[in-house]
């Protein structure tokens, strides 16, 4: 069972539910707006907002502590953005009643650092084209020493008991910490300690194993993935969904394959580290394997992105050296 006096544990699950309701708020109450960033991904008055509220979390309870987050404020203090940075503000300030512009965007910079021997990472909205169609998306946060991932939490607030799509139902809490498991419950429901462990799918033959695929094809390499379920053989349905919450439903046991190709778009991406920390040890707790495209473990400890790998393999454990092979039939 995991630690809940543990103050790490608990900086953790509280800043990860407070930060989906925030969202939540925005999701519920406003047209998600989105600006474009430089890397022509979308950020939104919830992504900023999110990020800003775990931040001064973290500040609050651990004031040394290294954050490497997503976001960063240049954006909002643009001219013409005067007006996303007062909204920011205004959701940050449901939780933070001192939350001002200039201070929120204070916040936000304390995630700028660059990987450290002990760090967080954090992904404050994980899937924001999802969040913004109404979908699945993540608030995904890990610690992470010596480049190992040692807590790992994903809020999912559209997501029910771990694997069920169900916008505006009670969400999903997970967290794992290593060596002790993985444990499910509703983002309401850390409060009422009614914690469930969770295993990955005992599904053992390719022709059983469903895929999980992103719902961008321009974050993967589409006809490869076809390639690659020939190979395997698979015979089962794939589930389309965005972000980390894949992570969060093979975990849950109902699904047994990520792949994380490079799109021939851009054949040189690297993954940033908050798209796969948190996500990457609830899996291996329930049971899963996670790996890049040639077998070698995910590297966290070389900065932003992941510089040693080359894309991500995540299994359910069974069928990981199976899923390897078809890779390397289809040579990917
Ligand atoms: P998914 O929802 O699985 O498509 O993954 C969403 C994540 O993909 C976002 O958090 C982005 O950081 C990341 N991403 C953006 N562009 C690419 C790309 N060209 N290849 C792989 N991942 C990407
Ligand atoms: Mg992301």
């Amino acid at each position: 069972m995991i630690d809940l006096n543990d103050p790490e544990i608990i900086f953790a699950l509280n800043a990860v539910q407070k930060a989906s309701q925030l969202i939540q708020m925005v999701q519920t109450e406003t047209a998600a707006s989105a600006l474009t960033k430089g890397d022509k991904s979308p950020v939104t008055v919830a992504d900023f907002a999110s990020q800003a509220l775990v931040s001064y979390l973290l500040m609050v309870d651990f004031p040394d502590a290294v954050l490497v987050g997503e976001e960063a404020s240049d954006a909002l203090k643009e001219e013409g953005a005067e007006h996303l940075l007062e909204q920011v503000t205004a959701y940050a300030a449901r939780f933070i009643p001192e939350a001002k512009p200039a201070s929120v965007c204070e916040w936000i910079d304390r995630g700028a650092a660059d990987s450290a021997n002990r760090f967080w990472t954090l992904d404050p909205i994980d899937g924001t084209k999802g969040f913004i169609r109404g979908d699945q998306y993540a608030v995904a946060l890990a610690l992470v020493e010596e480049g190992d991932v040692k807590i790992g939490v994903l809020g999912c607030p559209n997501l029910t008991d771990g694997f069920i799509s169900e916008p505006g139902g009670e969400g999903s809490l997970l967290i794992a910490v290593r060596g002790e498991g993985t444990w499910l419950t509703s983002i309401a429901g850390f409060e009422k300690n009614d914690w469930k462990r969770i295993q990955a799918s005992p599904r053992a033959e390719g022709v059983e194993a469903r895929l999980m695929r992103s719902f961008e094809s321009g974050h993967t390499d589409v006809s490869k993935i076809d390639q690659f379920a020939s190979a395997l053989g698979t015979q089962a349905e794939p589930v389309r969904m965005d972000s980390q919450v894949k992570y969060a439903v093979l975990a849950a046991g109902a699904g047994e394959i990520i792949l994380r190709l490079l799109s021939p778009k851009m054949p040189d991406y690297q993954e940033k580290i908050w798209d796969q920390a948190a996500g990457s040890l609830v899996l291996e707790e329930a049971g899963g394997r996670i790996s890049d495209l040639s077998g070698k473990p995910l590297d966290f400890s070389s900065g932003r992105k992941l510089v040693n790998n080359r894309g991500v393999l995540a299994t359910n454990g069974l069928l990981h050296e199976a899923a390897l092979k078809a890779l390397k039939d289809v040579g990917a």
